[in-house]
């Protein structure tokens, strides 16, 4: 098989990885050129800083001797099957960085043969790019799970990011759809890894200019809805991942069937809504200094679908408000619905010169249809001071869905029409359908809701 036909298969597929995210955009025309048949492969990543980053995201190989149930690769599968060489995936990458085409490469994989002989061919990939082509832009490397210490510390030489992914919220879970993974075979990796970047901190103090390992740090990918852990459980996991192994990132992939298996659950429609406030629950763990248990506890396990993680913490907790906004320090203004970590920080230094109103709080980038129930401004409340929670919860509803035509509770909002059959399959390792988290599912939410979300504006 020529070159051409591998970056074809191999490129289309390694989309489904979602441990990278990007933009909805750009997502959607690199779907459009794949459609076209243009410049398969080329994938646009959103970096932490916020800049779009064209990768070349493909899978080393779609060979698999695993066969978890939820995956378009999975051993069982009747599929053309097809792998690159180290030497192909190098001249490939540097053709398209050469080019000013892409800046990075994200390289995935089926297990091919073990996860060491899948990770040596990896490791070696990124070694030869750096050392013998020269290669100066990111790469990102799939850790594959069991692989040994030694090859992951040589995978965090060469590469810009590592990710292994936790596939599914638990162990029960990882033996019922993928039984030829553990938690164990998955943990001990990220463990080495996280280990690595902290020996390597250390390290750079003490000899500056030491190589950084793995200097981006590393992801995990998790799918929602393919078993029955409650947000609950999910969202105490992302909470524990970014506690004990400092992720960058976890990202949630809605589960999509792929494949006909009795073990998988029959949805009417993907969790595409679950799979956004997964994300902005992330957020508020990540940016906003919440923790897991004021979000989701045993008496609601499940995030709210109607509001924003936010603002439901902030209906069930009325007593925390309304806060005003010309005296609150920083992280009190942080919890109020509708003002983000940019706004907060607006308004700190805007009150220094004069006194705010909604108005202004409006100017200085604040949600104000969410914000002004829960704030005074010089002692001024904008709402009626009767309202209550069910009050405000039908207002902030009405304001961001005015035709109630998404989001009510226990509905799954829906995102998009039938699936397309290129988007109902599965890549390695979990790999889902969609670019992303937080873009794709808010592709379909109401602008404003969309927007806020998207800018942390939460
Ligand atoms: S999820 Fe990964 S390990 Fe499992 S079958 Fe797919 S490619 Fe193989």
């Amino acid at each position: 098989m020529d070159l051409e036909e591998k970056l074809r298969i191999l490129g289309s597929e390694a989309r489904y990885d979602v441990s990278c995210s990007s933009t909805g955009s750009a997502r959607m025309r690199w779907q459009e050129d794949a459609e076209r048949g243009c410049q398969p492969g080329i994938y646009y990543s959103r970096a932490d800083d916020g800049r779009c980053l064209p990768l070349l995201k493909i899978l080393f190989t779609n060979r698999c001797i695993y066969d978890c149930a939820y995956c378009v690769n999975r051993s069982s599968a009747r599929r053309p099957r097809v792998s690159f060489t180290p030497q192909e995936v190098a001249k490939l990458t540097m053709h398209y960085y050469r080019r000013h085409i892409v800046q990075g490469l994200f390289l995935s994989s089926g297990v091919l043969v073990s996860p060491d002989h899948t990770m040596e061919r990896l490791v070696l990939t990124a070694r030869m790019l750096r050392m013998k082509r020269g290669f100066r832009g990111y790469i990102h490397l799939k850790v594959i799970p069991g692989a040994s210490p030694e090859l992951i510390r040589d995978a965090g030489l060469f590469a810009d990011r590592l990710s292994v992914n936790i596939e599914l919220p638990s162990e029960r879970s990882l033996r019922f759809l993928a039984p030829n993974k553990t938690h164990e075979t998955i943990l001990r990796p990220m463990g080495e890894i996280s280990r690595h970047i902290e020996m390597d901190r250390e390290e750079s103090r003490a000899f500056p200019g030491t190589l950084p390992f793995a200097r981006a740090g590393q992801t995990t990918q998790l799918i929602v809805g393919a078993t029955p852990e409650s947000d609950l459980e999910i969202v105490h996991l992302a909470e524990e991942l970014y506690r004990v192994y400092g992720l960058q990132r976890v990202y949630y992939a809605g589960f999509v069937p792929v494949s006909e298996d009795p073990r998988l659950p029959l949805l009417p429609e993907p969790p595409l809504l679950r799979e956004h406030r997964l994300y902005q629950a992330d957020w508020l763990l990540r940016r906003y200094g919440f923790a897991a248990r004021e979000l989701v506890d045993e008496e609601h396990p499940y995030l709210d679908g109607e509001l924003d993680p936010k603002s439901a913490w902030a209906l069930r907790n009325l007593h925390y408000f309304p806060v005003e906004v010309n005296r609150a320090d920083f992280e009190e203004l942080l919890r109020v619905p509708g003002i983000g970590t940019r706004s907060a920080r607006r308004i700190v230094s805007a009150r220094r010169l004069h006194s705010l109103d909604l108005a202004s709080l409006s100017k200085l980038g604040v949600v104000c249809k969410r914000a002004r129930y829960f704030v005074t401004c010089s002692g001024r409340y904008y709402c009626d001071p009767r309202f209550g929670e069910e009050d405000i919860r039908r207002h902030i509803r009405t304001c961001f869905d005015p035709a109630g035509s998404g989001g009510a509770r226990g509905e799954q909002m829906r995102m998009f029409g039938e699936p397309a059959a290129c988007l109902t399959g599965r890549g390695p390792c979990s790999a889902l359908p969609r670019g992303s988290g937080i873009e794709g599912a808010a592709s379909r939410l109401t602008p404003e809701d969309a927007l806020s979300s998207a800018s942390g504006e939460l």
